[in-house]
């Protein structure tokens, strides 16, 4: 059997980061990649958060092809009829750039070119079938009938699993740790983008929705400006989805919420560049399996590493840190001349020092308080109705401002159930 120092599954941002450290430092990498090119099959929201990942390969992140630098972040919450939006502009968000929307098809593809040039090998067009083992122990990959012998196999194979769990690595998915995303990447002119989200030239928004977008379903839509395009889409819990007695189709979602009149004036005249469909882990950090093991690391969403914290979306910072970690330590394991699970044990021990297991740890709570289901029907309709009530001029005397909101909190807010929510919302 063939035999290389590396093999890495999955040239996304997680599997590329490794190799990118890997080759970097003169180890034998070989990437491999099912889609036509890296970022032809995965499939991200659309923004990625800089600050926690400058530190590594600080070369790489001045020259990347990111779409534009968040300068404004919107979050919508949508009611029945009535929608209230939360507005931040700030100089600060912007300079320098903490965030940058980024479309994957760039971003990876010029990623995997990088990694040529240290020297590794990126390899499209070829899928894994299965992970080999021996005597316990990963030992290469299989290929349709090619079998590729490796000292350490880096599973950066995406959410699905599909050869981590059968090789007993990680456990199968369930619905409800995941949810389900549908994105369209809708052509504009950049002058139309930034006079409709009121961006100065080059400067790009995110902007979050809750409520009605998935029809009052764990989930949210999101809208991320690139420099020519938004990319707009719908997430929603799939346990939530199956849950739900009424006749939706997940997938209609998107098209349905396209034609509500509050989001219609946001795609006018855009043309339809791209469809995706993908899934998300948002099990968070109960749900990350063991990192390494004989033979073998995990990392990305393979690795579960993702963080829905409602107003902030994490993965691909997570897929880039995993992916640096994984190679410093297979780096150390194979100075010491050893892959086994105590050689690569260093890797899971970095992840716990960094922001990464960190992060995810500090939200444990996250995917049970994502789960309140009045967070997604009730409380947007309650902020607009609030609002509402404070705008409103009827034809007799007006009560006084305090009044007006005392009435709504009192109406919608000072109840048990929001009792209920605030006390679990309390340990977030
Ligand atoms: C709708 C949606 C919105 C999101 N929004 C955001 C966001 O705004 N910000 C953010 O940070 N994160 C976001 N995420 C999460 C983020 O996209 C992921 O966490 C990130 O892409 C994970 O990177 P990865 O390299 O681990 O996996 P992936 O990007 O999925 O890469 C895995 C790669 O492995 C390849 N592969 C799979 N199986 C095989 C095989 N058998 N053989 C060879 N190759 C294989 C795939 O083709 C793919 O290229 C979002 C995700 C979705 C779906």
């Amino acid at each position: 059997m063939e035999k290389v120092e590396c093999i890495v599954v999955g040239g996304g941002l997680a599997g590329l980061s490794a190799a990118y450290g890997l080759a970097g430092a003169g180890a034998e990498v070989m990437v491999l990649e099912r889609g036509d090119y890296s970022g032809a099959k995965n499939v991200t929201g659309g923004r990625l958060y800089v600050s926690p990942i400058r530190g590594f390969y600080p070369e790489l992140w001045e020259e990347a092809p990111f779409e534009r630098p968040v300068a404004r972040e919107l979050i919508t919450m949508m009611g029945d009829g009535a929608h209230t939006t939360f507005e931040l502009a700030s100089d600060r968000l912007a300079h320098p750039p903490q965030s940058y929307t980024v479309v994957r098809a760039r971003l990876d593809q010029w990623l995997a070119e990088k990694v040529g040039e240290k020297g590794g090998m990126v390899v499209p067009g070829m899928k894994v079938d299965e992970l080999l083992r021996k005597e316990g122990r990963i030992v290469g990959i299989r290929a349709g009938a090619d079998e590729i012998g490796a000292d350490v196999v880096v599973v950066a194979e995406g959410v699905l699993r599909l050869l981590a769990e059968p090789a007993g690595l990680a456990a199968r998915p369930v619905d409800r740790d995941h949810a389900l995303g549908y994105k369209e990447v809708i052509e504009l002119p950049a002058g139309v983008i930034e006079d409709r989200w009121n961006l100065n030239p080059g400067e790009g928004a995110a902007q979050l929705f809750l409520g009605s977008v998935t029809q009052g379903m764990l989930g949210g839509g999101f809208l991320y400006t690139n420099k020519e395009s938004i990319s707009l889409g719908v997430v929603v819990g799939m346990q939530a989805m199956k849950a739900d007695g009424r006749e939706i189709k997940s997938h209609e979602l998107l098209d349905r919420w396209k034609e509500l009149p509050q989001i219609k004036p946001l795609v006018a005249g855009g043309t339809v560049a791209e469809y995706s469909a993908h899934a998300i882990p948002e099990g968070g950090i109960a749900k990350v399996p063991r990192l390494y093991g004989d033979g073998y690391v995990l990392a990305g969403d393979a690795a579960g590493l993702s963080l829905n914290a409602l107003v902030t979306v994490r993965g691909m910072d997570f897929a880039i840190a995993s992916g640096y970690y994984a190679a410093q330590a297979i780096l150390r394991a194979r100075q010491a001349g050893d892959f086994s699970a105590a050689g690569l044990a260093s890797y899971e021990v970095a992840l716990r020092d960094s922001f990464v297991l960190k992060d995810l740890e500090t939200a444990r709570i996250y995917p049970q308080f994502m789960e309140l289901p009045r967070l997604f029907t009730h409380y947007p309709t309650a902020v607009s109705r609030l609002f509402e009530d404070v705008f409103t001029i009827g034809p007799g005397p007006t009560p006084s401002l305090m009044k007006k909101a005392w009435k709504g909190i009192r109406r919608d807010f000072l109840n048990l159930g929001t009792l209920q929510d605030a006390w679990l919302a309390r340990k977030l």
